[in-house]
């Protein structure tokens, strides 16, 4: 049995920093990542045969947790079926069918294999659609790694962007402005400036890569707003959110508050393809109709709708769109959240939580924050010693403080209980 230790040493030899994507390598924590060699229910196990509650879920897509029986059967069948392609499946149809359904603002979907693809197709569709070039995006939003996208904001409204990546050039991004999320002064300022010529604004409705930080209701009425009196689209990244806060995404949480709210055009990634390469976007049939072969705006994959991702994603959307499911996982997580926050009391930690569905955030802060100043403002160090303390008692929490935290329907009383009794002690061990 090789050790986390050996795995990662071996892997830093022909992968960069080890890892396929980032910040499982630990950078921001310190330590040495866990090496997982299977998932059961709630639960990962990893190569020194060690169990943590998963918090993770790999980043939103597990709401079921691990292996859950209806949608292991799934796959088992679709991938005796073949594995791919290259022409269309039925399968492709039904998991179109089932987004369309429970999201009104949609009216057609093209399926891709990842939220990058996803978020980069529907900046390129909202381009088409409008002839306009220039787009919005907020401070501390991720919408994956397109080039047009790594941008951090310039220093002033009417400048561009600058690059948050090497090997982007700053003429890539020379569209992109930056702003501060839920600022709806600078809003304002930038549409006054250049509101006619911007194809599009693109938001998560609840921040998740910032931790986890809400749209105002009143900075979601006015981005609205705006956008329609401008002419340009209002695209909602819905890649963690969606079908996770709630089964309509959160554009539904804003429609059940502002009479007839809808995005322009959706974005949808991790639970729709329940752990497998799926995502995808969304719109009106007369937007989606720029997208080839029917409009000039270009568009492709070669595992696009793929039969194994489509089985997972179906047979993961079947279990969660059964009544009362998402009711549940919301009590579940905020009974975590609520448990966390008392315990750091009881220890006199400040610390702020939130959550939404499946989704969460904790800060060692007094208050919540509202944007990425405020979310990056907290006691970094404070995080990192509880993140380690957590980890040794068998509770994996994401291995940053920018990110949100993500609860499945596996996650039982046991579970919560485990993971409080962990952070008691671990509260406890941080006031010295
Ligand atoms: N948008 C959002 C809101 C995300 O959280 C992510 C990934 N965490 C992406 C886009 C990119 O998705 P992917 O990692 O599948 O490319």
């Amino acid at each position: 049995m090789s050790t986390n230790e050996q795995l990662f040493d071996r892997a830093q030899k022909v992968i960069p920093g080890g890892v396929n994507s980032p910040v499982r390598a630990f950078r921001a924590v310190g330590g040495t990542p866990r090496f997982i060699a299977r998932g059961e229910g709630a639960w990962i196990v990893d190569a020194e045969g060690r169990r943590y509650v998963d918090y993770i879920g790999s980043w939103g897509p597990m709401i079921l947790g691990h292996g859950h029986p209806a949608v292991l059967e799934a796959v088992l069948k679709a991938a005796r079926d073949g594995f791919s392609f290259g022409a269309p499946t039925e399968r492709e149809v039904e998991l179109a069918e089932e987004i369309i359904r429970h999201v009104p603002s949609v009216e057609q979907v093209r399926l891709v294999s990842s939220g990058t693809e996803a978020c980069m197709s529907a900046i390129r569709l909202a381009r088409a659609a409008t002839g306009r070039s220039r787009l919005i995006k907020f401070e501390g939003c991720y919408h994956g790694h397109a080039d047009a996208l790594l941008v951090k904001a310039g220093s002033g409204l009417a400048t561009f962007g600058h690059p948050t990546s090497a090997g982007v050039p700053p003429e890539v991004v020379q569209h992109t402005t930056v702003l501060d999320f839920n600022n709806i002064q600078q809003l304002e300022e930038a549409f006054a400036a250049y509101g006619d010529e911007l194809a599009c604004v693109i938001i998560e409705p609840i921040a998740g890569n910032m931790n986890f930080v809400r749209t105002s209701e009143s900075f979601m009425a006015w981005l609205r707003e705006l956008c329609y009196k401008h002419g340009a689209l209002l695209i909602m990244d819905e890649v963690m959110t969606g079908f996770r806060v709630a089964l309509g995404g959160a554009q539904s949480l804003y429609a059940q508050r502002m009479q007839g709210f809808v995005p322009d055009i959706s974005v949808f990634g991790k639970v729709i393809g329940g752990g497998m390469p799926l995502a995808a976007f969304g719109a009106s049939r007369t937007i989606m109709a720029q997208l080839a072969p029917l409009g000039p705006a270009y568009q492709a994959g070669t595992l696009s709708g793929n039969p194994v991702a489509t089985a997972c994603g179906l047979a993961t959307l079947h279990e969660i769109a059964k009544p009362g499911f998402h009711e549940a996982l919301g009590e579940r997580t905020r009974e975590l959240v609520d448990g966390l926050k008392a315990e750091a009391d009881a220890a006199g930690i400040p610390l702020a939580v939130d959550s939404e569905g499946g989704l969460f955030g904790f800060f060692f802060a007094d208050a919540l924050p509202h944007d990425y100043a405020s979310a990056v403002a907290v006691d970094k160090e404070r995080f990192n010693r509880f993140f380690h303390a957590m980890l040794d008692a068998g509770v994996y929490f994401a291995p940053a403080l920018y990110e949100a935290g993500f609860v499945s329907a596996a996650h039982g009383q046991a579970e919560i209980e485990h993971t409080l009794k962990a952070a008691r002690a671990a509260f406890t061990a941080l006031r010295t």
